[in-house]
C-alpha cells in the first residue's frame, strides 16, 4: 500500500483509540493540514512544540502524531507572540500535518497511556480504574492493577523511579507498609483519588497534585506524584511503536526532543 495518506493515519490512530471517546474539553484529531496529504514520515511526541516541528522539518516528516493539543483553548489570532503561535505558524509554513491524540488514548485500556506505564511498572490484572459506563469498562480514567507480590514503600518508589524514569516523587504516607494494588492516571489525576481509595489502591501513582488535595490521602493511601511529563514520557514511543508496526512504507520516528518545560534543582 503505497502513498498512504493522512486520513489513513487518522484512520488506524482511531482503531487504536477512537476520537469520539475524548473528552468534551479536549481538542484531538486533525488539527493542522489536509487529510488528503500523503505521508513522507511521521515523527512522535508528547508535545507539539517548534523543537518537535524542526525536527520533523530536518527528518523531511510531514506528520507530527502527539499526544497532547498545542491548538487546545481557540486561537484568536497568529502573530507569533506566544509559543503555540510560533510552532502553528512553522507548521503551516512547512507543510507539516499536526494530529493530536490525547483524552481518547487516555481512556482505552489496551494499548493507551495508562496501561503503557503499569507494564513497565510490571503490573498485571489491568482494569479500568473509573469506567465510563457499567457496561463497557474498558474505557475510562486510569488503570489498576497489581505487582507480582508486596514491597514495602522504599521497594515501590524505588521501582517507580527507576522504571518510569523520574527525577523526583513526591508522595504521602500510607498507614500500611505493604503495596501491591497500584492505581494509575498519566498526566492530571488528582480527581480520581477518591476512587483509587474505594478501590483500596495502595498507591495512586499521577501528576499535578496541589498543595492540599495530598492531605486527602488521610494516610489511606501512598500519593506518588511524580511529574506530568515523567508519567506520560512513554506515550511517543507507544505512537512510534504502533505507527511503525502498521506501516511500513514511511518511518515513524519518536522525538529527540525533551519537550518537558520543568527542569530540576536539587
Ligand atoms: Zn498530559
Amino acid at each position: 500500500m503505497d502513498n498512504i495518506k493522512v486520513s489513513d493515519l487518522l484512520e488506524f490512530l482511531d482503531s487504536i483509540a477512537p476520537f469520539r471517546l475524548q473528552e468534551s474539553y479536549d481538542n484531538s484529531g486533525l488539527l493542522i493540514g489536509s487529510e488528503e496529504a500523503k505521508i513522507s514520515g511521521v515523527i512522535t511526541a508528547l508535545d507539539m512544540t517548534e523543537d518537535v516541528i524542526d525536527e520533523a522539518i530536518e527528518k523531511q516528516c510531514n506528520v507530527v502524531v502527539a499526544h497532547h493539543p498545542i491548538i487546545f483553548s481557540g486561537l484568536k489570532r497568529i502573530t507569533g507572540k506566544t509559543y503555540v503561535e510560533r510552532a502553528v505558524i512553522k507548521a503551516i509554513k512547512n507543510d507539516i500535518n499536526l494530529i493530536a491524540i490525547h483524552t481518547n488514548l487516555d481512556n482505552v485500556l489496551q494499548s493507551g497511556v495508562n496501561e503503557r506505564i503499569a507494564k513497565r511498572l510490571g503490573l498485571t490484572d489491568l482494569r479500568i480504574l473509573s469506567p465510563k459506563e457499567d457496561k463497557n469498562t474498558d474505557i475510562g480514567s486510569g488503570i489498576i492493577g497489581f505487582l507480582p507480590e508486596p514491597v514495602n514503600k522504599n521497594e515501590l518508589l524505588r521501582l517507580i523511579k527507576t522504571k518510569l524514569a523520574c527525577t523526583a516523587i513526591k508522595y504521602t504516607h500510607n498507614n500500611d507498609d505493604n503495596y501491591q494494588k497500584i492505581a494509575i492516571c498519566g498526566g492530571s489525576g488528582s480527581f480520581l483519588l477518591d476512587t483509587a481509595k474505594k478501590q483500596k489502591a495502595d498507591c495512586f501513582i499521577t501528576s499535578d497534585f496541589k498543595y492540599h488535595e495530598f492531605f486527602d490521602a488521610e494516610n489511606e493511601i501512598m500519593i506518588c506524584d511524580i511529574g506530568h511529563y515523567e508519567t506520560e514520557q512513554f506515550t511517543a514511543t507507544l505512537l512510534q511503536e504502533l505507527i511503525q508496526e502498521k506501516f511500513s512504507t514511511f518511518a515513524a520516528h519518536c522525538t529527540k526532543a525533551i519537550t518537558n518545560p520543568v527542569n530540576y534543582y536539587f
